[in-house]
Order: C-alpha cells, then sequence, then structure tokens
C-alpha cells in the first residue's frame, strides 16, 4: 500500500518561491556590482596642485570639506560644465590654500557636497525598478504559458487568469432556471438515492444533530448521455446551492503538480461556497488504478488523485460539501477513491428502458412544437438501447428536419425519420440491440427467472431486464435473498447452477442448438466456479468428502484458488466439475420444457416491456397457474 498524500508542501508552490528567489538574488547582484556606479555621481579625482590652479582660474565654485575623507570636494566648471571633483589635502598646506581661497570671495563653502545620488533615488533604482522588471517579465511569461496551455488542452483553464486555479465552472444555481428532477425523466432509483443527498443540503442540522455523515462522495456509474451530469444538476438545483462542475481531464495538465494545485484550488472554492456540490465527470481520468510496479507510473495523475484523496479525507462532511462523480469503467478506478469516506456510495445510472425512453422524449418534445397527435410508444419501442442523449438528439434532429420541410411544428415522421439517422449512427457504434437480438435475451433472462422460480430452495426473482448493463451484459435477471443469508445449503448452490444454466437452456429449446449464443458466457464462468467450490472447498461430495483440495490465496483480493492436489485428483474433480453441470444443465431444460407456455408468454411480455419487477413476474406466473 502507498498512499502519498502530500499536504503541506505544495508543489505549485514551488516555482513561485523559486522564482522569487531567484529573482531578488539577481536584484542583489546587480547592486552589488553594476549600480554602485550608476549611482555615484561620477566623481573626478585630481591633484592638489590642479585644484589650486583651478581656484586661481576662476573655474571652482563651491567647496566642501569631507573630514572623513579628509579630502575636499569641489565642484568646478570645465568648458562651462559644473563637473564634481575630489582632491586630497597636504596637511602643512592649509596656509597656501586659506591664501587663495581668501582671494576668490565668490567660492562658496558648504558643509557637504553630496556625491552620492539622494537615497530616495538609490532606492527607486536599486529595489524598485528591478522589482518592476521582473514582475513584468513574469507577467508576460505567464501569460505565454497559459496560452500555451490553452492550445494543448482544449478549454482548459477558464478565462481569467488563473494559472494554477482549476478553473471549475462555477454554476450558481438559480431557483428558477436550475435544472430540477423533473428535467430527467426515468433514472427513479438514482434519483431516490440523491433526494437524500439533496434532503441533507437542505437541512445539514436535522443530520448533525443525530450526529449521522452523509457520503462525502456519490459515484454515478453508468454509459455516457444517460443523464449523469443532469442528475447532479438536478441535485444541486434541488437544493438550490452551488453547483462546480469539472471534468476529470482537465486535471491532467502538462506540468507536474497542475493537477493537484488545481485539486486543491476546487476544494478551496467549494469550502467557501458551501453547501454545494462539486461534480467531477469522468473521473476515471485521474482516478485510474496507481501503478504499484513502479515503471512507466504517470507522476501527475497520481499526485493528482492523491491530493484528491486528501482533500476528501481532509474535508468536513457536515459543511455540505458533496461530491458527486461520474465515470462508465468504475472497474478501473483505484480503491482508494472508492474507501469509505470517500466515493462510498454508488448510482448505478443505466440506459433507459421503455418506459424510461418514452419519458425523456416527453421531457425534450416539451422543448420543441410538436403535433399532438404522436405515437410515443412507436417511437420509444424503435430505439431500444438509444441513451438519453441520443433521445434528446432524435427530438432535436426531427425539430430540424420539420424546419427543413417548411413546418412550424414537428409531426410522426420527422420523429421516424431522425430515429433513423441517430440510431444509424449508433449502430455503428454497437449501441443499439436489433429486434432479434432482444428477442433471444428475453428468453434467456426468463429462462433464468423461470428456472429459479420454479426450484423451491432459490432466491426471488426482483427484477428482469433485457437493457443492457454498464457490465457489457446485455440482459438482466436479479435476484436477491430475502434476510441476511450468509449460508449456502448444498441445494441451493445446485440450483443456483441450475438457475445458471437456465438462459443457455432456453435459447437451445426455442432457437435450436445451432443458434445459441455466447450470451451464456458468464453464466457458464459462475456455474463452472460453484459447481467447482462445491466440490474443492465445501467439502460437499461423497467422492471426496471434507477435503480441502484447494486453497484460497487472497480472499480479499479476488480470491484467486489455486489447486492443493495430485494431478490425478484434478483430473478427477474436473470430471465431477462436468457431471454437476451437466446434471444442472438437464434440470433447467427440464423445468423449461415442462413450462414452456409460460416461457413463450413471459418471453413476449418482457420483450414488450423490456424490464419487469418480480412482482409482475410472479403475479403472472401464478395467475397462469390457476387458469390451467
Ligand atoms: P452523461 O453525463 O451521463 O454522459 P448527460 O447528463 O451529459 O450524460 O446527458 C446529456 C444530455 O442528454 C442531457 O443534457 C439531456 O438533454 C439528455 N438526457 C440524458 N439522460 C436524460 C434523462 N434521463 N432525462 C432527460 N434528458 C436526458
Ligand atoms: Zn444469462
Amino acid at each position: 500500500m502507498h498512499e502519498v498524500v502530500n499536504n503541506g508542501n505544495s508543489p505549485s508552490k514551488r516555482p513561485f518561491v523559486f522564482y522569487a528567489i531567484v529573482a531578488l538574488l539577481i536584484i542583489m547582484l546587480l547592486n552589488a556590482l553594476v549600480f554602485p556606479s550608476l549611482m555615484e555621481r561620477s566623481v573626478i579625482e585630481v591633484g592638489y596642485d590642479q585644484f589650486l590652479e583651478m581656484i586661481d582660474s576662476d573655474q571652482v565654485k563651491e567647496v566642501a570639506y569631507d573630514e572623513y575623507g579628509g579630502e575636499f570636494v569641489f565642484i568646478a566648471e570645465d568648458d562651462g560644465r559644473p563637473g564634481l571633483y575630489k582632491t586630497g589635502i597636504w596637511p602643512d598646506d592649509g596656509q597656501r590654500l586659506l591664501q587663495q581661497l581668501m582671494e576668490h570671495p565668490d567660492i562658496q563653502f558648504s558643509a557637504s557636497i553630496p556625491t552620492q545620488a539622494s537615497p530616495l533615488m538609490s532606492f527607486i533604482l536599486t529595489w524598485v525598478l528591478p522589482i518592476l522588471f521582473f514582475f513584468i517579465i513574469g507577467e508576460i511569461f505567464y501569460r505565454w504559458m497559459r496560452k500555451k496551455m490553452n492550445n494543448q488542452v482544449p478549454g482548459g483553464m477558464g478565462n481569467a487568469i488563473s494559472f494554477g486555479k482549476s478553473g471549475a465552472k462555477v454554476y450558481v444555481a438559480d431557483a428558477k432556471t436550475g435544472v430540477k428532477f423533473d428535467n430527467v425523466a426515468g433514472q427513479d432509483e438514482a434519483k431516490e438515492t440523491l433526494m437524500e443527498v439533496v434532503d441533507f443540503l437542505h437541512e445539514p442540522e436535522k443530520y448533525a444533530d443525530i450526529g449521522a455523515k452523509l457520503p462525502k462522495g456519490v459515484l454515478l456509474v453508468g454509459p455516457p448521455g444517460t443523464g449523469k451530469t443532469l442528475l447532479a444538476k438536478a441535485v444541486a438545483g434541488e437544493a438550490g446551492v452551488p453547483f462546480f462542475s469539472i471534468s476529470g481531464s482537465e486535471f491532467v495538465e502538462m506540468f507536474v503538480g497542475m493537477g493537484a494545485a488545481k485539486v486543491r484550488d476546487l476544494f478551496k472554492q467549494a469550502n467557501e461556497k458551501a453547501p454545494c456540490i462539486v461534480f467531477i465527470d469522468e473521473i476515471d481520468a485521474i482516478g485510474q488504478k496507481r501503478n504499484t510496479g513502479g515503471v512507466g507510473g504517470n507522476d501527475e495523475r497520481e499526485q493528482t488523485l492523491n491530493q484528491l484523496l486528501a482533500e476528501m479525507d481532509g474535508f468536513d462532511g457536515r459543511k455540505g460539501v458533496v461530491l458527486l462523480a461520474a465515470t462508465n469503467r468504475p472497474e478501473s478506478l483505484d480503491p482508494a477513491l472508492l474507501r469509505p469516506g470517500r466515493f462510498d456510495r454508488r448510482v448505478p445510472v443505466e440506459l433507459p428502458d421503455l418506459q424510461g425512453r418514452k419519458a425523456i422524449l416527453r421531457v425534450h418534445s416539451k422543448e420543441v412544437h410538436i403535433s399532438d397527435n404522436i405515437d410515443w410508444d412507436m417511437i420509444a419501442r424503435a430505439t431500444a438501447g438509444a441513451s438519453g442523449a441520443e433521445l434528446a438528439n432524435i427530438v432535436n434532429e426531427a425539430a430540424l428536419r420539420a424546419v427543413r420541410e417548411g413546418r412550424k411544428f414537428v409531426i410522426q415522421e420527422d420523429l421516424e425519420e431522425s430515429v433513423e439517422t441517430v440510431i444509424a449512427g449508433a449502430q455503428r457504434k454497437n449501441a443499439v440491440i436489433s429486434d432479434n437480438e432482444k428477442k433471444i435475451v428475453s428468453y434467456h433472462e426468463i429462462g433464468h427467472a423461470l428456472v429459479a422460480a420454479m426450484q423451491s430452495h432459490s432466491a426471488p426473482v426482483t427484477k428482469i431486464t433485457i437493457i443492457p448493463r454498464t457490465s457489457g451484459a446485455l440482459g438482466y435477471t436479479m435476484q436477491v435473498d430475502e434476510g441476511e443469508h450468509m449460508l449456502m445449503t448444498r441445494k441451493e448452490i445446485l440450483n443456483k447452477i441450475a438457475t445458471l444454466t437456465g438462459g443457455r437452456s432456453a435459447e437451445e429449446m426455442i432457437f435450436g442448438k445451432d443458434n445459441m449464443t455466447t450470451g451464456a458466457s458468464n453464466d457458464i464462468e459462475q456455474a463452472t466456479k460453484l459447481a467447482r467450490a462445491l466440490i474443492t472447498r465445501y467439502g460437499m461430495t461423497d467422492e471426496f468428502d471434507m477435503v480441502a483440495l484447494e486453497t484460497v490465496q487472497n480472499q480479499y483480493l479476488g480470491g484467486d484458488a489455486s489447486l492443493a492436489c495430485a494431478a490425478d485428483t484434478a483430473s478427477r474433480i474436473d470430471a465431477r466439475v462436468v457431471e454437476i453441470v451437466k446434471e444442472a444443465h438437464e434440470k433447467a431444460r427440464k423445468i423449461l420444457e415442462e413450462n414452456e407456455d409460460k416461457l413463450h408468454e413471459l418471453a413476449q411480455y418482457l420483450l414488450e416491456k423490456e424490464t419487469i419487477t418480480g412482482e409482475e413476474f410472479m403475479e403472472m406466473l401464478n395467475r397462469k397457474e390457476k387458469i390451467q
């Protein structure tokens, strides 16, 4: 574990202090070597005889005796120009000098004649001017650097002179114009979680009184365009607090230490404006796992991440600074970021299902003039897998088309056309699932759910969806155990393996063995792991009894297991694993065959709705049973 937290010696200050010291040294050097000659008015040293001669020839105007130096300083005119002279005196010659001076009553005697420029002048010359000079040079240099950096990092630094400033755009939420939760369609689960944050920002005392600490950081996880930024803005809008937004990539600067300085500055600003929301988009740009190997690490990024961690630990959660961050690659984040007290809450923001898409289309259709008889259902159906941003784009494209056609409002045809343009673009990115794939995924997921429901010892199904997940899965059947459940019985493990094979079983049954898909790869992996663990770790087979056949290396870091048995035993274990999975697969197939009509009915229903809840599922299942 290496978690370097550098709070005190701020790297960004280094350049400034460094430059200041260098400038000071240069000024002192100049003062010592160059300026003295400038400062001293040039004094011409002459011999004593010449001095007397000059008095005789009426050149001398003013004389002063410098006791300290034991010499005379005098102003004399040579060729009509007054100059400053000095001369030593022979002590025994005072008489002669006095006589000469008396002969020339027009010569003035002064207490002293300054041989140096005035103190004020010298101060200005030696200190003010050089400092001004360096200041101007520095200013020009900063401007030049900023220009250079703006070219390298587009939109990098905001527009004020903010060298080392975070450039976080400050949106001060206005109660009227701020984004509200109503602007975010669908995403009910995310909204529910974030509601708590809003409540906290409204009444921090309520939480402080009890001593409750709200999570400092909430991580919004989901594919691009699903409304993560929108949700963050809505939290700020609902709470009526300022909204700071910055993208993770903006932190990664070309100079080491700049990113960390930006983080520090961002938090400083946020602390001043608390309560407020700080939103960091694309946090994976700085939050990636740090290099433990040492070679090829990105110093700058690690420093920035360390600073972020330090700031998160440093700020007082009760003050009301809430950090929201967005990513679509949560698995790439450094574990230190996800620890308690940091981004310890995760809110999934998935692609919208049919209802969600309809709602999003409606929200955005309010922004354009649109005909009353639009078949939203049809548009929503045609856009399975599209993100909120793509749906917003569809509505906008439709409006553009209406303008091109010279109409004052959008009609159905515009929408249908723009679905094709936008979706065609999206299909290249593999974002949208074809109807055929949707059908396969529906049967697959209902296969899991049915097998689970028809076995007495398996966790109830809580949600089935055929909306692609962030994880890459095309569909998803969620089972949640009722209550705490730490121990698993042998029966439960076997049932779970059967449930895992249920997806593929359904595919085989409905589409034929030749048309089975790769969609079951994760199921296969899990089923195999479970079957193997049942033999080697849980000692649940007669053949091997309670013998530990493998050891778990590190329970907390992924739990890699390695076999600890003879090669012969290993191959027997493999054979037994295959047996267990085959049995489970057979069982799943049988269950589905016995319930084929339910499989069809439920899969059709899922295909239509895209997401169904556990209750809906059970209701359909039971209703059907009663009719039979
Ligand atoms: P993300 O931050 O997840 O990449 P954004 O929040 O930037 O996505 O979404 C981009 C745009 O897409 C939003 O400004 C909004 O117009 C539209 N949008 C996305 N999701 C939704 C939604 N759930 N409801 C309404 N509009 C949405
Ligand atoms: Zn599956």
